[in-house]
């Protein structure tokens, strides 16, 4: 599986593999598990390794790799392996050869290798994206790439911003919904796609819009050209990336990041207030909400926690025994700050509790007066299937428990969680175009087991009514 993870695309009239290599960079936030890049000189050359973008491509010296489009990934998910697994994947196929770095989950994935199998197809990977690779170049048999991908659309469901190659042709296409982000920008000599708008700025560049629900868009070194394939009256957003995923940096569907953070902290504020002598953020994904909760209530922000910023995300790591002793060397109190202090703690969500309940702990130890928890996230309550990882109920503290129980089990002295009401206000977009899956337990796609929430002009469009 994919998750949620990084995707770029370049093209250029310089060589473009530095250009990828920077984007990536810019995109880390969104995996660390591996990188690639497929860079189109005379063939597609694919490079990948395992790691942060630094680790993955040191044996490579980027300024020899001549290509001038190309596509990069960094990957998410911790059920990597080898550099094989990473992205981009690329396929060898009749029509020619076809490169696929994908951010999201195609839900019905299993359902159409299956079918592709009955057809007497066999897999090199078995993965999604040779899935979707395949399916792609059986359409662009008979059909030219803005009808085949519309074929391709019609099958596919689910989370996808990718960025794809086909030869030295470059794309990007976002999932009607818009589920994932994905953005166009304008840099020296070129064109670039990506994820998130921090790696346009990273290049310097120039942001010009967000790739449209259902669009399907080419650069060249020259331009760009949009093929609007599908238009589904509702999208669905996911609000995680606002809350905790993307960039703070980052401008998504044409909302701040960080000024949606920071209001999130605002309104929770209003819908919990608290006496106390300190707001503290957790570092760094609570900064903002904390800044926000500061701002409303008057309560001063201090830098109650310091970070030691050399040890990878906690989230990644493999087994619940590491990952609780990590939270303790990852973090650590400034004495004077929390000592006989009553304490707002704020941080973005809360998923499966780990993190809260060692961070009130350690600031007990160290004194703390009170410790009053404030969340800029509804409660999670339900699987995403989409990308973030967070896939079964039994994981999440919030899917069996009252906020009472929560409040009891990680030992604060009060817990307040962000409404969705204020959730939807402070992102600013209306609920349904926001995916809220995972805090509401009803999906925009069909899952098995799961509520639906019906789009019903998608439905039509792929049954072909
Ligand atoms: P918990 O310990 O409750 O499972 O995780 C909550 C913490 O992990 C929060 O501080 C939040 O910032 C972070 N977090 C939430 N979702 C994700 C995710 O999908 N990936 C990673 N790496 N961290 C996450
Ligand atoms: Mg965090």
């Amino acid at each position: 599986m994919n998750e949620c993870c990084g995707v770029v695309a370049v093209a250029s009239r310089n060589k473009v593999a530095e250009n990828i290599y920077i984007a990536l960079m810019a995109l880390q936030h969104r995996g660390q598990e591996a990188a690639g890049m497929a860079i189109f000189n005379k063939k597609i050359e694919n490079f990948k390794g395992l790691g942060l973008v630094d680790e993955a491509f040191k044996r490579i010296n980027l300024q020899e790799i001549n290509g001038n489009v190309g596509i990069g990934h960094v990957y998410y998910s911790i059920k990597i392996s080898s550099p094989e697994n990473a992205q981009p994947t690329l396929l060898q196929t009749p029509v020619g050869e076809i490169a696929i770095a994908h951010n999201g989950i195609i839900t019905n994935w299993k359902k159409l290798k299956e079918e592709l199998m009955e057809e007497g197809h066999s897999f090199l990977y078995g993965n999604e994206e040779e899935v979707v690779g395949y399916l792609l170049a059986k359409y662009l048999e008979d059909k030219s790439i803005e009808k085949a991908v519309k074929s391709l659309m019609k099958k596919i469901e689910g989370s996808y911003s990718f960025t794809l190659m086909l030869n030295d042709r470059v794309f990007g296409l976002r999932d009607p919904l818009g589920i994932k982000p994905l953005c166009l920008g304008e840099i020296e000599n070129g064109y670039i796609i990506a994820s998130e708008s921090v790696a346009i700025d990273a290049l310097g560049g120039k942001f010009i819009r967000d790739v449209m629900p259902g669009e399907l868009i080419e650069i060249t070194p020259d331009g760009y050209k949009s093929y609007k394939l599908v238009n589904e009256k509702h999208k669905a957003h996911c609000f995680f990336e606002y809350v905790y995923f993307a960039r703070a940096d980052s401008v998504i569907d044409g909302i701040d990041v960080y000024k949606t953070r920071e209001r999130l902290g605002e309104i929770l504020a209003e819908e919990h207030p608290v006496d106390a002598d300190y707001v503290v953020p957790i570092p760094d994904s609570g900064r903002a909400h904390a800044y926000g909760y500061s701002k409303a209530s008057g309560i001063p922000l201090a830098e109650g926690l310091m970070k030691n910023r050399y040890i990878a995300r906690t989230f990644i790591l493999p087994t619940q025994q590491i990952r609780e002793k990590l939270v303790q060397m990852k973090l650590n109190p400034v004495k004077s700050i929390i000592n006989g202090k009553k304490i707002v703690l704020v941080d973005d969500s809360i998923v499966r509790g780990t993190t809260i309940k060692k961070i009130i702990a350690l600031l007990r130890r160290h004194g703390a007066k009170e410790v009053h928890v404030r969340i800029g996230s509804p409660p999670i309550i339900a699987p995403c299937y989409f990308g973030i990882d967070m896939t079964t109920r039994e994981q999440l503290i919030a899917s069996n428990k009252t906020i009472e129980e929560i409040r009891k089990e990680i030992n604060a002295d009060s817990l307040g969680y962000i409404s969705i009401d204020g959730l939807i206000k402070a992102i600013g977009i209306e609920k349904n175009n926001l995916c809220l899956g995972c805090v509401t337990g009803e999906y925009p796609v069909k899952i098995e087991g799961e509520k639906y929430r019906f789009q019903e002009r998608l439905e039509k469009w792929q049954e072909g009514k």
